[in-house]
């Protein structure tokens, strides 16, 4: 259970994040939603640690991971990463990419890289190099090493962004299908209300720094707060 407690990022003076809270029941996937600058990244950022909030906390499991005096580093959050530029290392094969950063003895490690490939379906990849492997292929590398040490909540920045549109339909639900299996909870930032609908258990729309609505998909889709919301999720069919 990750919990978000008024957090604030200014920069130059100029707030950024603006008393941001909410929290991510285990297994849930929450959308940050919003219009391009409204903070969504500089949000995913704090929480996962590389950058820090000026004011608020952040909880994990009721424990303090970011705070006026505390700052977890990064690998000790219990949060996996995930960005547009997903940046496979072009040098090391797809079992080593995956493999990277994971604790263990050598067999236990390959018994992990195996497990996860084959259920992203690419286990006949495993010696591949990033640049043999299609855009949606190496996506699902990345899917497996941001999985592979078993983070408690997957925070994904506009992950499908650079995948044509026939892809990444089927792309977005084996990875949703693959982080239930797994029973990660997932922070999704999107600028796209359909991604946010398709993939979210809560949406939380955001403008200008500050959570302005909350609820489940249809909810706001139904009852937007206001004429801006509402023409943000017109485009929707
Ligand atoms: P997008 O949908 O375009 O990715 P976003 O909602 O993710 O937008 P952020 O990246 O969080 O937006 O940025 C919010 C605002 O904060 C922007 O105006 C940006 O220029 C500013 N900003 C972000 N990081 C910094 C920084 N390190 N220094 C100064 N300004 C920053
Ligand atoms: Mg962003």
């Amino acid at each position: 259970r990750l919990e978000v407690r008024s957090i604030t990022r200014a920069f130059g003076g100029r707030p950024v994040v603006n008393d941001v809270s909410f929290t991510v029941e285990p297994g849930q996937v929450t959308c940050l939603l919003g219009p391009s600058g409204c903070g969504k990244s500089t949000t995913l950022r704090i929480i996962a640690g590389v950058d820090r909030p000026d004011t608020g906390v952040i909880l994990m499991d009721g424990k303090p991971i970011a705070g006026p005096d505390v700052m977890v580093p990064p690998e000790s959050r219990g949060t996996g990463l995930m960005f547009q530029d997903f940046a496979l290392f072009p040098h090391l094969s797809v079992a080593d990419n995956v493999a990277f950063g994971l604790k263990g003895t050598r067999t236990e490690k390959r018994l992990r890289v195996r497990d996860l490939l084959g259920r992203v379906g690419l286990a006949r990849y495993l010696d591949s190099f990033p640049h043999e492997l299609s855009g949606g292929e190496q996506q699902r590398v990345a899917l497996a090493r941001a999985l592979a040490p078993n983070p408690r909540i997957m925070l994904m920045d506009e992950p499908f962004s650079g995948l044509d549109n026939r892809l990444r339909d089927g792309i977005r639900d084996e990875t949703l299908e693959l982080l239930k299996e797994e029973g990660t909870a997932v922070v999704l930032v999107t600028h796209e209300p359909e991604e946010a609908m398709r993939m979210g258990d809560e949406i939380l729309l955001m403008r200008q720094g500050r959570i302005v609505q909350a609820g489940a998909p249809y909810n706001i889709y139904n009852a937007p707060m206001d004429r801006e919301a509402a023409a943000f999720f017109s485009d929707i069919n």
